[in-house]
């Protein structure tokens, strides 16, 4: 037996409290006897080691455990910084590398560098090719950024068609030189399955100032892009602070476009298209203005382009076609002119691409009484060309309608006689460039002959505008052309004045 102040009893007292405050690889030690006391201080570190055992498996499970949430973190993140498609950076990994670039002091006539690259045309490949030919192009798109740039430079991807590049440290001549690698890598033809691509590129170049922001930076790549894409394909542009103005003007301006189409800011203009053997007037083109409560009235060549970038395009031309049918009918009403007579509505390549378009055209015939033959739509060869696969285009719906269709701007663009064949349209509309000099050049007639001859061998009519004199009216007549348009007859004139245009040249017409 053990007695009260038995020593080992403090020393099994201080053991269990040192391992109860965690101190599992302490034991207690055993004393010679071997008695009772002896077997509950073995007991107690028999226990102490298996707790001990416990213990030390558990941190080693939970160690494994932290280890796996860690790395599937890190994983996350990086995926948070990468575009999925291509595997470049992404929007954030790319401010996160403008910014170290603007933070880490460039060296002298050196600074961070941004380069905004959108595609031209990427669109049109999506829709007329499809979403994984457009994805193929982008990856590839990527690809060639990559090779043209140094592997410290970041290669992102924005989303959509929009790259960017980041050079931590580049000279103004460097940051061109590599830019217009860029420029040429991509325009390099593209293959996908079945044919093979072009794809241009429009840059925009920011170049780090002191205290600027990466979303500064940005902003200013973002602007300088558009202004090369407004110069057309291929194009680089540096950024300056002018073409903050360019861009406040230009919104300002779609701003106010959009509230003249609401709020019936436009205004329709009609020009006589003259029968030429007869004088009889065959109809009216309709011509947009756009009376600007500051600016006076601007032309279409100036507006046209600003909607159809804004998107407000197809809004335009739904309102162009009521106002010119219902003009029509109205005119008919007043028996002003019969049934006979046509009005021609220019029409833009987002209409004709659009199904809605061909349900709008209806409507607007149902609502007036007009008839399908009495509506010609005029349409650029540059619209049809645009997309190449005729199918995808309402031009059979529309002829379906029965309303006429018609080729504007014929000689200006790209047509083949055997494309020519295949469009289901009447007539074309021969351009006014070919008519210049109609009357002082005397090789003229012999062009205008040609073109009408082959013309008539696609088994189509001509129009002739910009006919500005009574001699060009006049050698037009004897070649045999049909129909003719231009300031000769009449300039566009505002709707009250069409009655009284009609009547002088009907009065023409019967000396
Ligand atoms: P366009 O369809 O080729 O229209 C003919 C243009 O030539 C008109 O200019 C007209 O005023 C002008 N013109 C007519 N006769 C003569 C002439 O004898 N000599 C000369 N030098 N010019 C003549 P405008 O009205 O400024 O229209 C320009 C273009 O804007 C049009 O070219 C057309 O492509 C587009 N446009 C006009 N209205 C609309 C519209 O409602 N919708 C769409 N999408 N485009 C329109
Ligand atoms: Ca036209
Ligand atoms: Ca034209």
């Amino acid at each position: 037996m053990f007695s009260d102040d038995d020593p080992r009893l403090s020393r099994l007292l201080e053991g269990i409290v040192r391992l109860a405050s965690g101190d599992l690889s302490s034991r207690i030690e055993v004393s010679p006897a071997r008695d009772d006391l002896d077997a509950i201080i073995m007991g107690t570190n028999l226990l102490a080691e298996d707790l001990q055992i416990i213990y030390e498996e558990l941190e080693q499970r939970v160690q494994v455990r932290t280890q796996m949430l860690h790395e599937a973190h890190l994983k996350m993140q990086a995926m948070a910084m990468q575009d999925p498609l291509t595997r470049l950076a992404n929007r954030s990994a790319l401010l996160e590398a403008l910014r170290s670039a603007i933070d880490a002091e460039a060296p002298d006539d050196e600074a961070p560098v941004l380069l905004l690259m959108d595609l031209d045309g990427f669109k049109t490949i999506n829709d007329s090719l499809g979403h994984s030919a457009g994805d193929q192009v982008l990856v590839t798109v990527g690809e060639r950024i990559r090779r043209a740039v140094r592997t410290s430079d970041v290669v992102a991807r924005l989303g959509g068609d929009e790259f960017a590049i980041v050079m931590p440290a580049a000279s103004p001549d460097q940051a061109d030189i590599v830019a217009h690698r860029i420029l040429a890598e991509v325009g390099e033809p593209i293959e996908v399955p079945g044919r093979s691509i072009r794809c241009g590129a429009s840059i925009g170049l920011s170049i780090g100032g002191s205290g600027q922001s990466p979303e500064d930076m940005l902003m200013e790549a973002d602007v300088a892009m558009y202004a090369s894409k407004a110069e057309g394909q291929n194009r680089l542009h540096r950024f300056e602070p002018g073409l903050l103005l360019v861009r406040r003007l230009r919104s300002q301006l779609v701003e106010d476009l959009r509230g003249a189409i609401r709020n019936s800011g436009l205004e329709l203009a009609y020009q006589p298209v003259v029968e030429l053997a007869t004088g009889r007037i065959e109809g009216v083109e309709a011509l947009v203005r756009w009376h600007h409560p500051e600016r006076g009235i601007i032309m279409p060549d100036e507006f046209i382009p600003v909607a159809e970038e804004a998107g407000l395009i197809s809004e335009l031309g739904l309102w162009v076609l009521h106002a010119a049918v219902h003009q029509l009918r109205d005119w008919q009403a007043e028996s002003v002119v019969d049934s006979r007579f046509s009005v021609r509505i220019n029409i833009s390549a987002t209409d004709l691409q659009s199904l809605q378009f061909i349900e709008d055209v209806r409507e607007v015939l149902k609502e007036t009484g007009v008839l399908p033959s009495q509506v010609v739509l005029e349409l650029t060869e540059a619209a049809i060309v645009r997309g190449n696969e005729l199918d995808r285009y309402s031009l059979g719906g529309l002829r379906g309608l029965g309303v006429g269709l018609e080729i504007d701007d014929f000689g200006t663009g790209y047509s083949s006689i055997s494309y020519l064949r295949r469009l289901p349209v009447d007539r074309v509309k021969v351009d006014r460039s070919l008519l210049v000099g109609l009357g002082d050049d005397p090789t003229q007639p012999a062009l205008v002959a040609a073109v009408l001859q082959l013309v008539r061998a696609c088994g189509l009519e001509a129009v002739w505008e910009g006919v500005e004199t009574a001699e060009q009216a006049g050698m037009l007549r004897e070649l045999g052309c049909l129909s003719a348009q231009g300031y000769y007859f009449s300039r566009p004139v505002p709707p009250e004045q069409v009655p009284e245009v009609l009547a002088s040249l009907a009065e023409r017409a019967s000396q």
